[in-house]
């Protein structure tokens, strides 16, 4: 096992780790209007895109909303029914130009890492090495052993690795052609989950150390958010929003960006002259990000995750509503409580703040950022 997978401390440091990324005008890969249909099922609807020299995208979103097609779509191995796909400035897919998967300088690194089982570590390695000679070859292979942190285990068969050095190997050979855009297909899926969390930080060093741009797909909302330079919400085919981790995170454009991430809730409010009214309490109306004059009078949902909110036990003549589900996850308690207007939202305690169901709880707003709301709906 590799040094770096006994890490103790796991988790990806984005602050300590800034990696200048290019801007829309370095696009690497642009995606215009691309809509895939098969049949009647559209899978991918209408998604423009652009990936910058250098980035780490994720495209993330729930089963079904069209993230492997898209990637299939990028790799050729899907053709689109509209629009076009380019990469480094060449049209490689579109209504009178298709060129093939081979022939498109694309890397991929498979969910089960596809390593070939009869070669060696070095050979996995070499194998896109073909036009090379001997010498060039192994070098370059000591070079990418080096950069996944595997020197001296190129005699190694993949039955003899772990699957955190499965996956560096399967890395290192789509890395070794220097391809112009790298694709991850649930690159840890494959991996348990006290590996795969190890596996994020250093895939991440990996791609930064090589300088390749790179597009991952997920379903894991923490992975695309601690990996990622920039990540895409899809929602069924289409494109919901695109931006840095903590922008989407923060300011979720949709109530399905909003919903996707991070546990949330929503709080109906009546906006007032000065104040907003919710189940628990009045707040002053500057609480709700950019809420323009033209909703005093309407009704919102306002977003609250977990950490914004925490129950305090009550008598019930007093209580805001009652704790109806108590979610252990070892560290934290969640406690999802039903507010007396019917709202649910969830509240996080530490794990020593143990409370019942059916305990009468009031809830107190105890973040101090201004929050997202939508429209109420219906
Ligand atoms: P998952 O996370 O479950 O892999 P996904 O977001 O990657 O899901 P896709 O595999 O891209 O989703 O599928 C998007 C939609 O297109 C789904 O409704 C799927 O059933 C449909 N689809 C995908 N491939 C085909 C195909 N070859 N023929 C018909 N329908 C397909």
């Amino acid at each position: 096992m590799a040094d770096s997978e006994l890490s103790s401390d796991a988790t990806p440091d984005r602050e300590s780790t800034p990696e200048p990324v290019g801007d829309a005008a370095d696009a690497v890969l642009e995606l215009e209007d691309v809509t895939k249909q098969y049949g009647a099922e559209t899978a991918v609807r209408d998604v423009t895109l652009d990936v910058r020299d250098g980035e780490l995208l994720t495209l993330l979103g729930p089963s079904g909303c069209g993230k492997t097609t898209t990637l299939r779509l990028l790799a050729g191995l899907e053709r689109p029914s509209e629009g076009s796909i380019s990469l480094a400035g060449d049209v490689v897919a579109g209504p009178s130009t298709y060129v093939e998967a081979e022939d498109r300088g694309v890397g991929i690194v498979f969910q089960d890492f596809a390593l070939f089982p009869h070669l060696s570590v070095r050979e996995n390695v070499a194998f896109g090495l073909k036009d090379a000679d001997g010498e060039t070859t192994e070098d370059r292979v000591d070079e990418l052993l080096d950069l996944v942190d595997m020197p001296g285990m190129g005699d190694r068969s993949p039955d003899q690795l772990s699957g955190g050095q499965q996956q560096r190997v399967a890395l290192a050979r789509s890395l070794a052609p220097e391809p112009d855009i790298l694709l991850l297909d649930e690159p840890f899926s494959n991996l348990d989950v006290r590996l795969r969390v190890e596996m994020r930080e250093e895939v991440r060093r990996i791609l930064k150390a090589a300088g390749v741009t790179a597009v991952s797909v997920t379903h894991d909302q923490e992975e695309a958010l601690s990996i990622s330079d920039r990540v895409a919400v899809m929602n069924d085919g289409r494109l919901e929003q695109v931006g840095d981790p903590e922008a989407v995170f923060e300011h979720p454009e949709s109530r399905f960006v909003a919903s996707f991430l991070g546990q949330a809730g929503f709080l109906s409010a009546r906006v007032g002259d000065g104040t907003i009214d919710t189940a628990i309490g009045s707040y002053d109306r500057t609480l709700l990000k950019g809420l323009s004059d033209g909703y005093t009078g309407a009704m919102v949902d306002v977003l609250v995750r977990p950490d914004d909110l925490r129950a305090v036990p009550a008598n019930e003549a007093n209580a805001d509503g009652a704790i109806v589900r108590r979610q252990y996850t070892g560290p934290s308690f969640i406690y999802h409580v039903e507010l007396d207007n019917g709202d649910v939202v969830r509240c996080l305690h530490n794990h020593a703040e143990d409370m019942d169901v059916g305990e009468h709880v009031t809830v107190d707003l105890v973040s101090d950022h201004s929050l997202a709301w939508y429209p109420t709906q219906g």
